[in-house]
């Protein structure tokens, strides 16, 4: 009986080791581990993160692509302003996009600090993510003389929500 005594506690011993060892493999669990723990990683509250579909996280969280001329946004141009589907981060606003005949919702300007630029790894194309969740958003190009910013921001409808002028929600 002893025996089995001194197991447990040697089991219960590890387990205690363990999870004081590694707290950075379990990144993904949604307990509100150390809400102290603001380090780098912008303050996105994941607990607020919109439930996806499919195929909004094919885009958004796979990197993919929708498919051109099918988007809930490219035709539109109502006042107002482009926030991020997954966290609600105010990234775009009406008076920025332009049509570019591209089949997906343009925009030749930001709102400052909203979208972070990374390089695709061949150097080819710059993805354009959401600065405060990372979401895919597309990417953006330059110099291709659309407007006068020579900028576009070629975005998946996908990866946004819209929210008209004239809406209270546009306060986050
Ligand atoms: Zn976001």
């Amino acid at each position: 009986m002893n025996y089995r005594l001194i197991t447990a506690v040697l089991i219960a011993a590890s387990l205690q080791a363990c999870s004081q060892q590694k707290p950075k493999s379990t990144d993904n669990n949604t307990k509100p581990t150390n809400t102290m723990d603001t380090t780098k990683h912008a303050g996105a509250d994941k607990s607020n993160y919109r439930k996806l579909t499919p195929e909004e996280k094919y885009v958004i969280e796979d990197k993919g692509t929708e498919a051109p001329f099918t988007g809930q946004y490219e035709k539109t141009t109502s006042k107002g302003t482009y926030v991020c589907k997954r966290c609600g981060a105010a990234l775009y606003r009406s008076s920025d996009k332009f049509d570019a005949h591209c089949g997906w919702p343009a925009f030749d300007d930001e709102i400052p600090g909203a979208v972070k630029r990374i390089p695709d790894a061949d150097g080819s194309r710059t993805e354009i993510e959401c600065a405060n969740c990372g979401a895919h958003l597309g990417h953006v190009f330059t110099g291709e003389g659309f407007t006068s910013k020579n900028t576009r921001h070629c975005v998946n409808s996908i990866s946004l929500v819209f929210v008209p002028a004239d809406s209270t929600a546009t306060k986050k």
